[in-house]
């Protein structure tokens, strides 16, 4: 049976691994909500927009062309025809997303983008306010968190490869800041839905914390 699944979190709680593994076990899609925000970031960076000029960067936002593909290794994010998905993961954007993703006429254009897919249902959604405002009636609701320590770890494992200069002090703090941001903005907080199921991934492995959700989907 198809049905919608939302996964929230804060930064870093592994999210969009398990949201990946979740749909390819049943087939379904996988949307990173976080990618839209992230490369409208890009785009008002590109522009020379300030973040914190909300105006200038509605007007990024309405202005460009967004497209999420699905693709083998992942979604594939484009802005006016260009594949971005490469450049929204940076240090700077990290720095600024948080910022960009408070403008209430961003969050608007981009949740109805966002519903617009889970129309057909068989959507994996992850992001912040998926449960809350995104597809209030999911079948599924999962809050997925960590400790700021292990999120931290995590995201230090992942980048430290491409990005050698990343120490996890400094990711723990981003992290830290970033959730501060999306837990006290005034539209969609990041927020635990009354009907979302809370998974602590603290001490769990990622094929643990996809078997618990793959139960979730059974019931
Ligand atoms: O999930 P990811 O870390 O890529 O998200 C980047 C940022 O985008 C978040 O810190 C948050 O500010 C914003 N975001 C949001 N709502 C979503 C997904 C992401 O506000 N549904």
């Amino acid at each position: 049976k198809r049905i919608n699944i939302a996964i929230d979190g804060p930064a870093g709680a592994g999210k969009s691994t398990i949201a990946r593994q979740v749909a390819e076990q049943l087939g379904f899609i996988y949307v990173d909500t976080g990618a839209m925000y992230r490369a409208v970031t890009w785009r008002v960076l590109q522009q020379g927009i300030s973040p914190t000029d909300e105006a200038g960067v509605t007007e990024a936002a309405r202005s460009m062309d967004l497209e999420l593909r699905p693709g083998k290794d992942g979604q594939q994010v484009f802005v006016n025809g260009e594949d971005v998905t490469g450049h929204i993961r940076t240090p700077e954007i990290n720095a600024n997303v948080s910022d960009v993703a408070k403008v209430r006429e961003v969050r608007e254009l981009l949740v109805k983008m966002q519903q617009d897919m889970t129309r057909a249902k068989g959507v994996v959604m992850d992001g912040r306010d998926i449960g809350t405002h995104v597809i209030p009636d999911a079948e599924v609701k999962v809050f997925l968190t960590a400790s700021p320590r292990v999120r931290a770890e995590r995201r230090f494992l992942e980048l430290k490869a491409s990005q050698p200069d990343l120490t996890i002090d400094q990711l723990e703090q981003d992290i830290a800041r970033r959730d501060q941001i999306d837990a006290e903005r005034e539209f969609s907080p990041l927020v635990k839905a009354p009907d979302a199921v809370l998974v602590d991934s603290t001490s769990m492995t990622i094929p643990e914390v996809v078997d618990r959700i793959l139960e979730l989907c059974r019931v």
